[in-house]
């Protein structure tokens, strides 16, 4: 059975006029979809008749929830998801203080980029999701906050999967996102990460969606970002740059680099003077923000630098024009933090 979320506006309309139906009501069930309804029998609006059918021949989520952890401050949320074929997924949810509540999305079960410091790196790849499958996760919490009358306010493709590796459907899950008969969530709040899958890049740049790219460098060179990310050996970092600034050039939006901070490879003082050359080299470096996010336990063995040391690291970038944020990531005593999503597989 198909997932409601998986059919387009268009091909919900064929499947209600096909049953009789009026059109209106696709527009009744994408808005019941997008606030967080639980079930078909939960939409009292809509015919009992209509109801069984729908339930009878589509389903009204393609993930379950399988189980669910919260952090110790009560604030990070991670839940595991089924998948109809058993597959299982991660997603998690950033309340910040009453003021957002922001979700971390995955775009594929596991990952085939292998980047060393990152759990769903070691599964590999089991499959990508649908269009349907990316957005349920939005509506899972979107249902889990509804009961308090909140919303999903931010979403970010940072969870398990390289979401330019699963192209299409992570630009069909953007759109619905941003649609304002559906989701309605601002572009501006939508930011989609990339380890530098450059040719979808530059195809990303030209969907003409204003949303926010991050791209994840965690190198200032060849050297020491082809040890860490194997993408590195097909785009290297200067082609990498180059593509930020196309996208830069393109969309007017500035990007953001993130950098996991690892002691004694990537996080001496010369390599950030490095890394703002390197960002020189290729555009304004106003255009650009540094995320350093300090690594979290995980695979390769990698240790996180001392306190002085990132905040050393953070003022030379600081000095060499280039605008970074030093972030501790939330949610790491439950595995939900950067690198850490990772679920054994059937
Ligand atoms: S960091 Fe991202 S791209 Fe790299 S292996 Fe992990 S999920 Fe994949």
């Amino acid at each position: 059975m198909r997932p409601i979320s998986d059919l387009t506006e268009a091909e919900l309309i064929a499947w209600l006029v096909a049953r009789g139906e009026p059109r209106y009501r696709a527009a009744q069930l994408r808005r019941h979809m997008a606030r967080g309804a639980s079930s078909f029998e939960s939409l009292t609006d809509i015919p009992q008749e209509l109801r069984r059918t729908l339930a009878a021949e589509l389903r009204w989520s393609s993930v379950e929830p399988v189980a669910e952890a919260a952090s110790a401050d009560g604030e990070t949320r991670k839940v595991l998801l089924r998948l109809a074929d058993g597959k299982s997924i991660e997603s998690v949810l950033m309340p910040h203080h009453g003021e957002r509540n922001a979700v971390c999305i995955s775009t594929q079960a596991g990952c085939a980029m292998g980047c060393a410091f990152c759990a769903t790196g070691e599964m590999g790849l089991q499959r990508n999701l649908t269009a349907g499958e990316i957005v349920d996760q939005v509506r899972h919490w979107q249902a889990a906050l509804s009961a308090s009358g909140e919303r999903v306010s931010h979403v970010v493709y940072m969870g398990m999967g390289e979401p330019l590796h699963n192209y299409e459907p992570t630009v069909a899950s953007l759109r619905m996102l941003a649609d304002r008969t559906l989701f309605g969530i601002s572009p501006r709040r939508i930011t989609v990460s990339t380890c530098g899958v450059v040719n979808r890049m530059d195809a990303l740049a030209a969907e003409g969606l204003p949303i926010n790219l991050a791209v994840s460098l965690h190198g200032p060179s060849d050297g020491v970002r082809g040890e860490i990310m194997p993408i590195n050996r097909k785009w290297g970092v200067e082609e990498l740059l180059a593509a930020c600034a196309r996208y830069v050039a393109r969309t007017k939006r500035r990007i953001t680099l993130e950098y996991v901070l690892l002691a004694g490879v990537n996080d001496a003082e010369p390599q950030a003077t490095e890394l703002a050359a390197l960002v020189a080299r290729h555009g304004r470096l106003a255009d650009f923000h540094v995320n350093l996010i300090p690594v979290n336990a995980g695979p390769g063995g990698f240790r996180r630098p001392k306190a002085e040391r990132m905040e050393r690291f953070a003022a030379a970038l600081e000095e060499a024009g280039l605008a970074a944020t030093l972030r501790i990531s939330k949610g790491q005593d439950i595995l939900a933090g950067c690198g850490q999503l990772k679920v054994e597989q059937r």
